[in-house]
């Protein structure tokens, strides 16, 4: 192998928002993120992010509320 045409690949700490840390090989240092995946919603089954506002839980009432008026009809 040749030396010093290659960049050097060392241990780095990838950081996630989440508070998640990750061991890998590369050649940069200190990554961070915002998702990982350990929060990601795809692999923790949770829609933390969507639903941050309260935004399902409102649609849930609302449409809860016209499935009770149709029964009434
Ligand atoms: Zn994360």
């Amino acid at each position: 192998m040749k030396k010093d045409i290659h960049p050097e690949y060392k241990q780095t700490t990838i950081r996630c928002a989440c508070g998640n840390e990750t061991e890998i090989g590369s050649t940069k240092e200190n990554i961070s993120v915002e998702i990982c995946s350990k929060c990601h919603p795809f692999y923790t089954g949770k829609q933390k992010l969507v639903d941050s506002a309260g935004r399902i839980e409102r649609f849930r009432r609302k449409y809860g509320n016209y499935q009770d008026q149709k029964k009434k009809e």
